[in-house]
C-alpha cells in the first residue's frame, strides 16, 4: 500500500507526518519525493546508506552541421535553446530532456547525450528503508528523480510517500503511484489556501483521501472548516504543542519519545487501511 502524504503548502506538518507514519508502520519504506529539499533523513537517519547517481538525457549540437534554422528553438517550450549569431545555444538547466529538438533537426545537427541532476540515497532505519531523491542545485526540474525512485518502491510493503510542497508536476508525479492520499493541513490561511489546490489535484487524480489536522489550536479552526466543506475526512487532529516542536527541532521522530503521538499515528495508519478495504 502507497501513502502519499502532501500539503500544499511547506511547513504544515508534511515530513513529520510522513516520517511518523512510517515508524508506526514497523516494516515500511519512507521515500522522500522532496528532492528540492529531502530532510526526512534528518529525524530516520538511517545506516549502511548507499548512493546512485541520476542522469537524464540532453541534447549536444554540432555548430557545424547547423543551419540556423530556428526550428527548434521555435519548438522549445522551456526556452532552453536559443540562437546567437546563426548557431544554436543550449542551456542545460532549463532543458526539460523531452527530445524534441533531436527529432525536428532538418540538418541532423543534434544528439543526445547524458547530463546528470542529481542523485537517489538509500538506507536503513530500523524496519524503514529510506529512499530519498536529491536534486542537484541549479537544475530544472526533480521529476526524473521521483520516476526513479518510484521504480525502487517496494510492492508488498507499506510506502509512505513524503511529497514536494505545492501542486505542480512534481507532486503529481508523486502521488501518481499512491494508493491513498493524506493531506496535513494548518490552521491558518495560507495553510488552507494551498491545501485546496492539494485536494483539487488529488481529486483530479482519483485518489482516495483524508486530512490530518495539524497544529490544532482551541477554537475555529479553517481547516476544518474546508474539510467539512469538501466532504474531505478527517482522520486524525494533533494539538500545538511546544514538545512536539522541540522534538522537530531536535530532529527526533516523535512517535519514539511521545506516547500520545503514537497513539495517534497508530490510529491514523489503521483509519487508511480501514479506508482502503471499503
Ligand atoms: S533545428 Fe538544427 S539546424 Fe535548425 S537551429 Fe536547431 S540545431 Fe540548428
Ligand atoms: S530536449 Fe526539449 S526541452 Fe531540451 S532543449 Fe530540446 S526541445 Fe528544449
Amino acid at each position: 500500500m502507497k501513502i502519499a502524504v502532501l500539503s500544499g503548502k511547506g511547513g504544515a506538518g508534511k515530513t513529520f507526518a510522513a516520517v511518523n507514519l512510517a515508524c508506526v508502520a514497523l516494516e515500511a519504506c519512507y521515500v522522500d519525493c522532496d528532492v528540492e529539499e529531502p530532510n526526512g533523513h534528518l529525524f530516520l537517519k538511517p545506516l549502511n546508506v548507499w548512493t546512485q547517481r541520476v542522469s537524464v538525457m540532453v541534447p549536444v549540437f554540432d555548430v557545424e552541421k547547423c543551419t540556423g534554422c530556428r526550428v527548434c528553438v521555435d519548438f522549445c517550450r522551456y526556452n532552453a535553446l536559443a540562437l546567437a549569431r546563426g548557431k544554436v545555444l543550449h542551456f542545460k538547466e532549463a532543458c526539460h530532456s523531452c527530445g524534441g529538438c533531436v527529432l525536428l533537426c532538418p540538418a541532423a545537427a543534434a544528439d543526445y547525450s547524458t547530463h546528470e541532476i542529481g542523485m537517489i540515497r538509500e538506507g536503513k532505519s530500523g524496519g524503514v528503508r529510506v529512499l530519498t531523491g536529491v536534486l542537484d542545485a541549479g537544475e530544472a526540474t526533480g521529476v526524473p528523480i521521483i520516476r526513479e525512485l518510484a521504480g525502487r518502491m517496494p510492492k508488498e510493503e507499506i510506502c509512505v510517500i513524503d511529497c514536494p510542497p505545492g501542486s505542480a508536476c512534481p507532486v503529481m508525479e508523486s502521488i501518481k503511484e499512491a494508493d491513498y492520499c493524506l493531506l496535513v493541513a494548518e490552521p491558518t490561511a495560507f495553510g488552507v489556501h494551498d491545501l485546496a489546490m492539494a485536494l483539487e489535484l488529488v481529486r483530479l487524480f482519483e485518489k482516495p483521501a483524508g486530512a490530518l489536522l495539524n497544529k490544532c489550536l482551541p477554537g475555529e479552526n479553517p481547516a476544518r472548516k474546508l474539510c467539512m466543506n469538501t466532504g474531505l475526512d478527517i482522520l486524525a487532529e494533533i494539538p500545538f504543542d511546544l514538545e512536539t516542536g522541540r522534538m522537530i527541532s531536535g530532529g527526533e521522530a516523535a512517535v519514539l519519545k511521545s506516547p500520545f503521538l503514537k497513539a495517534v499515528f497508530l490510529g491514523l495508519l489503521a483509519k487508511i487501511k480501514e479506508e482502503m478495504q471499503k
